[in-house]
């Protein structure tokens, strides 16, 4: 049973081998994958445990409730909304559920330019192969696929683009379509209903509503944890203390290395937090004659890769897939007041919505803000904001290509067109800082691994460089941005590399 830091009455103080800050898709792995090994695992988690029953479908309820800052977490400028999770299960509550491999190129990269070892594609594969069998990815089939995603599927056969089909792991699926908000079926097969669970089986201590304030270590050796309880409403109460040989950080590219600011941990190459890749992403509307109720079905089952090559130094770095909103996140993105909202917003049945999103080389920098959250630093380069640019073309030309009567591009000021011969007007300029309603759901990097320590702040090991002890298993490994969805990459080598915790 998870335990809850709510019902804590006195400061705490609890013994491990090793405690685990975070319970998402790194954090998950890492306590099944070390409680299984019969080590004492304790596994903190600052959100709540919310369950099926819990998911009432509403953005305005759910938003707060799974979301980091209740879903207002943004860049330092504000210019990129950067949404990540908050609670027993991490960003695998509401994530969308598409699965794919970290590729290889990718991995042969980090290899060539980054002095990461033993992460081949050939050493993975197995260990690919067993997190996609524990958490039931498969593809969804064709006659799952809901009419937004059959509509980029259109668009890619009209115009003889690359795109395919996307694996998921989701079981029991009622296809409500709910899934960025919480699946009140429980039909993911994530880490609060896969691995937590395993974890627990195997004797781990899951707390939630506890957040971490300082690893404690000398400079050298990792000796545990200290945090607060957290009530109802979120206010501290009694201290919580953690004594373990072993910390493992799992609390997001965005929460570990602000921990790890907070921690004054040793940072001699001032790398910690830095390098932080996002996969920025903007969204593009088509309306329909047909109705296209983009809300109903699997979100995101099809993609298209035409504007998408991994090798270093390509000017095709943008994924585009389908992002149906939900009432009020169309709401904000679509134009005017009054009665020309009103008239968008009544037409949202016949919308249908692509995303294009970057395979970012801006570097951006997780620090703390003097308030003690997480802030921010990132700023699109001008070759990413022109590679967006060319993304919203190309959703723009997906869309009329599957029979849209009108393109709406959301941003300042707004762009509706009428006519496939005018997608050459959108200008380059057009996904610049603050151009555009911008979002990023996929940080990474900013604890990266890899043998250099003057580049990189953990070894190929997930070990810290110079804390021993201290090992971070979750997207901040990441060296560079991956070009597509993150979480099995961040399962497998939090399973892989748990081997060498300890
Ligand atoms: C809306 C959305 C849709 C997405 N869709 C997909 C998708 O379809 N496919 C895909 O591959 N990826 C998707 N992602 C991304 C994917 O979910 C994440 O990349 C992945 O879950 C990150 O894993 P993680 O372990 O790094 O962090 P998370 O899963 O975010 O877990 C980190 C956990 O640590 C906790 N934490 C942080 N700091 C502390 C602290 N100090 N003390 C205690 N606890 C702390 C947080 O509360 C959080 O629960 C999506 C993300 C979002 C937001």
């Amino acid at each position: 049973m998870i335990e809850s830091g709510r019902r804590l009455t006195g400061a705490s103080r609890w013994q491990a081998d090793v405690v685990i800050v975070g319970t998402g898709a790194g954090g998950g792995m890492a306590a099944s994958e070390l409680a299984r090994r019969g080590a004492k695992v304790i596994a903190l988690e600052e959100g709540p445990a919310l369950s099926a029953r819990d998911m009432t479908q509403r953005e305005d309820e759910m938003m707060p409730l799974l979301y980091q800052e209740r879903g207002g977490r943004s860049t330092a400028d504000l210019a990129i909304r950067v949404i990540g999770g908050r609670g027993v299960g991490g960003s695998t509550v509401h994530n969308i559920n598409l699965c794919k491999r970290l590729p290889p190129e990718i991995l042969e990269l980090w290899g060539r330019e980054h002095a990461v070892s033993g992460l081949s594609e050939a050493e993975l594969r197995p260990v690919f192969e067993s997190v996609e069998r524990d958490l039931s990815v498969s593809e969804i089939e064709p006659e799952r696929r809901n009419n937004n995603n059959r509509v980029l599927e259109r668009g890619v056969a009209a115009l003889g683009w690359k795109g395919g089909p996307l694996k998921h792991n989701r079981q029991g699926c009622q296809g409500s379509g709910f899934c960025e908000i919480g699946c009140p079926y429980d039909a993911k097969q994530n880490a609060a209903k896969i691995l937590l669970p395993d974890a627990m089986d195997h004797g781990a201590r899951v707390v939630s509503d506890v957040r971490v304030t300082r690893i404690l270590h000398d400079g050298r050796r990792a000796r545990g944890v200290v945090g607060v309880a957290l009530g109802v409403d979120g206010r501290q109460s009694v201290e919580v203390r953690v004594d373990a040989n072993v910390v493992v950080l799992a609390g997001s590219a965005i929460g570990s290395p602000a921990l790890g600011v907070a921690s004054s941990l040793p940072d001699p190459h001032a790398r910690l937090g830095r390098g932080l890749r996002m996969h920025p992403g903007v969204a593009v509307a088509g309306l329909f004659d047909e109705r296209i109720e983009g809300w109903r079905g699997i979100p995101q089952s099809y993609e298209c890769t035409e504007l998408l090559e991994l090798s270093p130094g390509s000017d095709k770095r943008v994924w585009i897939t389908t992002a149906f909103a939900h009432p009020i996140g169309a709401a904000i993105m679509l134009p005017g007041f009054g009665e020309r909202h009103r008239a968008w917003m009544l037409r949202y049945p016949n919308i249908a919505v692509l995303t294009a999103m970057l395979h970012d080389d801006s570097e951006g920098r997780v620090s703390l803000g003097r308030d003690g959250r997480p802030r921010i630093d990132y700023v699109l380069s001008q070759s990413d904001s022109e590679q967006l640019a060319r993304g919203v073309r190309a959703c723009a030309r997906l869309l009329f290509a599957a029979g849209a009567t009108k393109v709406l591009v959301p941003s300042v000021p707004p762009i509706e067109l009428s006519r496939p011969d005018e997608v050459e007007s959108i200008p380059g300029s057009v996904a610049r800082p603050h151009g555009m309603l911008m979002a990023a759901v996929h940080p990474m990097g900013t604890m990266c691994l890899g043998d250099d320590p003057r580049r990189a702040v953990v070894k190929s090991t997930g070990e810290h460089h110079q804390v021993a002890g201290l090992f971070v298993l979750d997207g901040s490994l990441f060296p560079t941005s991956i070009g597509g969805p993150p979480q099995i990459g961040i399962y497998t080598l939090a399973r892989y590399l748990s081997r060498h915790v300890g």
